[in-house]
């Protein structure tokens, strides 16, 4: 990826093949309560885009989206409690700021969790924690990338670790990425979710689909 400054000259002499413009500037927060957020800062910068760890409500009216990362659902369930993140996440996706929730986070976005509290529900799904099994808390794996042309390739290399399985997803629910036939990459309108760690490995392609969601939220654009 070439630096920011480099992309933006390239874009203005209608050189680059990138889309951004010198008018458009996205600040993307990552929930920094618990978990691999910084990983995600990194990857975000990576991406020639700014990024904020937010740790206050307050913070979410600076930021054009929001990524909830990695970690462990039940304790980043009580810190939203604890907070005061809960009514604030709600008005932050009814204003249809895009949201994106990694393993731990798709289990706090979901709308069932079996045997568990439910999620915030901001999108359609039934989830399984820790479903992948005990035994491999941990393994790495190509998924398949599934219709949508913008994650440029048909695979990705996702790093799960305790991750949860996607067991039902309703009608509205995209199917963006799949694991052994199970769903691991969704999307219900503003809000993606995956049950690995695309923020442990090099390749941005997933990020870079988040920023784009967020480009069109903010700027209205269909392409
Ligand atoms: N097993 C964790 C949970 O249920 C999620 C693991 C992860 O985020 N890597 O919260």
């Amino acid at each position: 990826m070439l630096p920011r400054l480099i992309r933006k000259i390239l874009f203005q002499i209608g050189a680059g093949n990138n889309k951004m413009s010198d008018t458009e500037k996205i600040t993307v927060g990552v929930l920094a309560l618990q978990g691999a957020f910084r990983e995600h800062i990194k990857a975000i910068k990576k991406s020639g885009y700014g990024a904020l760890e937010v740790r206050t409500v307050e913070q979410l009216n600076e930021i054009d989206g929001l990524i909830i990362p990695g970690g462990e659902s039940t304790t980043i369930n009580k810190l939203l409690e604890k907070y005061g993140f809960r009514e604030a996440l709600v008005k932050f996706y009814k204003s249809s700021k895009p949201i994106f929730g990694t393993c731990a986070g798709l289990i706090v976005l979901s709308k069932k969790v079996i045997n568990n509290k439910s999620g915030l529900g901001f999108i359609d799904i039934i989830v399984d924690r820790n479903a992948y099994g005990r035994q491999i808390d941990s393994f790495e794996e190509y998924i398949d990338l599934k219709k949508e042309q913008n994650l440029n390739g048909s695979k990705f290399h996702a790093v799960f670790i305790r991750a949860p399985k996607i067991k039902e997803i309703g009608s509205k629910v995209e199917e963006l990425g799949c694991y052994k036939n199970e769903v691991v990459l969704a999307r219900e309108g503003n809000v993606l979710v995956c049950a690995f760690h695309p923020e442990l490995t090099e390749d941005l392609r997933i990020h870079q689909y988040f920023i784009d969601m967020i480009r069109k939220s903010k700027y209205h654009k269909k392409n």
